[in-house]
């Protein structure tokens, strides 16, 4: 009997499995028995992930082709640092001094990176610039790092995505200069709709800097915008996330990631959770299934991960309108193609003709990272010569 709706799968990544499966030629039928007599899913999450593997299958298909890789570049600065980040980032006034030096050292593994690649037969598939909060950088820095980019990886890429989720840091100088070097897609995450939330969580913004930078998008010729909402933050109800969600889609992003409460050992929730109080996992599930019934009127999932302390054992979903879909965002979830990471708090991930992989991930700390820079450029070398062969 299946009383845990992801019965005992512990994954992150549960879509890789039905992807195996289809790599075999099952069918609905033939892959739905095997889940539920092998691991015990509920129909409706089998049905949810089958859905996101049709979506995702043709990116799949094409991202597995052995010359290609996407390309992340991490910068590790934040404004501030919200409640519930594990991520790496440092705030602006804590380590902000070492930007010039970060950005120095990050031009020089551009470079190196395009150079390898290019004697390797390399080409990026995607290039997604995110954090950290890309958008704390200036304009001028932010671009001194995207035309790095175009010298050192020169053939063109399906997709430019650049994260600016903390709408304070985003200017209309940002906005143009993006649009100009050709970034196709940009992330302005709410998370939330209610400046008591945001303010709960260390946000320093508020929902009018949210549609302020949405509407700077707007002006120019940026063709996918996503935007984050967050279900289970400290103190919300179901009509709190049903008010976010309504403002969310007047807004009408191309994409939607809706991410549920996850209490990471290395946020700062763990360390000071007795002073919040979370929804009941019952009230989670309630509000995630509203949000999802919200979004499903106009959007299609299109990729799926979950994480370990995820409130009410739910997971986080990516939507898209059809034909917007975040090929990076699949690529770095189903795991059929290389991950080069760049910069601080990176993760690469280089795959193996069986689609095993190597993971590594760059210092979270910029000055263990400026410390570390040859032996990042020295591993990175050894892991692609070791999967495409000596250089001729
Ligand atoms: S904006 Fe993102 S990376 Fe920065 S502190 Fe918040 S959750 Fe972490």
């Amino acid at each position: 009997m299946i009383n845990k709706p992801w019965g005992t799968l512990a994954g992150v990544r549960p879509a890789k499995l039905i992807h195996r499966l289809l790599d075999q030629g099952l069918d609905y039928t033939a892959a739905l028995r095997i889940m539920q007599e092998q691991r015990k899913m509920s129909q409706s999450k089998f049905d949810l992930l089958w859905n996101i593997c049709q979506v995702e299958r043709p990116f799949v298909v094409e991202s597995s082709q052995p010359h290609l890789f996407s390309l992340y570049v991490g910068i590790p600065f934040c404004p501030t640092r919200c409640l519930y980040c594990s991520f790496p980032s440092h705030s602006l006034t804590e380590l902000g001094k070492l930007r010039g030096q970060f950005i120095d050292a990050l031009l020089q593994e551009i470079a190196e990176t395009g150079a390898l690649t290019q004697r390797l037969g390399l080409q990026p598939y995607t290039v997604y610039i995110g954090g950290g909060t890309p958008t704390s950088l200036t304009a001028e820095e932010l671009e001194r790092i995207i035309m790095a980019l175009t010298i050192a990886f020169p053939s063109r890429w399906r997709e430019f995505t650049v994260e600016a989720g903390r709408p304070d840091t985003l200017t209309s100088a940002h906005v143009d200069m993006m649009a100009k070097h050709g970034v196709n897609r940009v992330c302005v995450n709410p998370q939330t709709m209610h400046q008591q939330t945001l303010d709960l969580i260390g946000r320093r913004h508020s929902p009018e800097d949210i549609i302020t930078a949405v509407a700077a998008i707007r002006q120019v010729n940026i063709k996918v915008l996503n935007m984050d909402l967050i279900v289970g933050l400290p103190g919300e109800d179901s009509k709190m996330v049903e008010e976010s969600m309504r403002q969310l889609i007047t807004l009408a992003p191309e994409n939607v990631t809706l991410h549920v409460f996850s209490r990471k050992r290395a946020s700062r929730y763990n360390e000071v959770q007795a002073d919040f109080t979370l929804p009941s996992p019952a009230a989670v599930v309630e509000m995630h299934n509203m949000a999802t019934a919200v979004l499903a009127q106009q959007y299609r999932p299109y990729y799926l991960y979950r994480q370990r302390e995820i409130l009410g054992g739910l997971e986080n979903i990516g939507y898209a309108m059809p034909g917007t879909e975040c090929g990076y965002n699949i690529a770095m979830i189903e795991e059929r193609h290389h991950i080069i990471g760049l910069g601080g708090g990176a993760s690469s991930k280089y795959i193996r003709p069986d689609f095993t992989l190597k993971n590594m991930s760059s210092p979270k700390d910029v000055r263990i990272y400026l410390q570390r820079l040859d032996e990042l450029s020295k591993r990175r070398e050894v892991e692609l010569l070791a999967i495409r062969g000596p250089l001729s």
